[in-house]
């Protein structure tokens, strides 16, 4: 039997709720039909142009939102003459082939820190600590959704800018190939390591711009240059050094470049770098000499 909280959400279609242009909503009520004046941004506006028949009225902390579905056209795919090649999570939020690195210091700080306090909060146990908990949650939650947001469009503008295809790791399960050291591990399966994901097959989607998944075995530990394969090549959580022929750099990079190569293989298209002149981050990686 399926259980209603008496303030769950109420879907709504044509029949009983109909626009007044973008000023108004008459909704049906109880109370028979009610017209409820509504607010809308801007950009809101333009995408209610694509506005389809299902609304959903939430309500939430003591306001009533009107949940409005639109379907965007999708722009036709374009032809990719190359790919970018994208690694998330291993030690930055995301690393690219071109060796671009978002960083997830401040995000990860500001975890931590959250992390504490939660703990602290929790010890306390109050009425008054749960609920500033909520709100340490929630700040987190659109913290680390703002820095996905950023990323990805960054990532999508690089790729379209360039007529490349994005290579993405597939989202594994539970039992994968690819071990991860614990403390990733969290990251790897956590709710925002798969919102980015999310957002940036999205935003390429959005933009024309196609999304290639990747088997991810192997990928941090297979060399780029040579293909010797093992788990010895990673050095450190954060440093890959082939043992067959000496390639060095930083672990995600690697993982990147693997990345597009596989998706290249996979499909007819040519990789933009080749493997052999590695440009590795300033600073990070040594390529030894042959
Ligand atoms: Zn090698």
């Amino acid at each position: 039997m399926p259980v209603f909280r008496p303030r769950g959400a109420v879907s709504f279609d044509r029949r009983n709720l109909t626009w007044k242009g973008v000023e108004a909503v008459s909704v049906l009520t109880l109370d028979g039909r009610t017209l409820v004046p509504v607010k809308m941004g801007d950009w809101q506006k333009v995408q209610f142009r694509n506005v389809r028949g299902e609304f959903f009225l939430h309500y939430r902390r003591g306001r009533f939102y009107l949940v409005v579905v639109v379907e965007e056209p999708e722009p036709p795919l374009r032809r990719a003459e190359g790919v970018l090649g994208v690694d998330l999570g291993i030690v930055n939020l995301a690393v690219d082939s071109d060796g671009n690195i978002h960083k997830g210091d401040c995000v990860d700080q500001l975890r931590v820190r959250t992390e504490r306090l939660k703990a602290s909060l929790q010890r306390r146990g109050t009425k008054s600590a749960r609920r500033h908990m909520r709100k340490v949650a929630g700040k987190e939650s659109r913290f680390r959704k703002h820095m996905n947001h950023v990323i990805s469009k960054e990532l999508v503008a690089r790729a379209k800018g360039t007529r490349r295809a994005i290579a993405l790791e597939e989202l594994e399960g539970v039992c994968s190939g690819r071990t991860v050291p614990r403390p990733q591990r969290r990251r790897q399966f956590s709710w925002a390591y798969r919102q980015l994901r999310r957002f940036i097959t999205y935003k390429a989607k959005r933009a024309g711009v196609p999304v290639i998944p990747v088997p991810p075995q192997g990928t941090s530990r297979q060399c780029p240059r040579c293909r010797y394969e093992a788990s010895g090549n990673r050095k450190s959580r954060v440093l890959f050094e082939c043992r067959r022929c000496g390639l060095a750099g930083p672990a995600d990079y690697i993982a990147a470049v693997n990345i597009a190569a596989r998706a290249a293989v996979d499909r007819p298209i040519v990789p933009r770098s080749s493997v052999g002149g590695l440009v590795l981050p300033q600073g990070q990686a040594v390529l030894p000499e042959r």
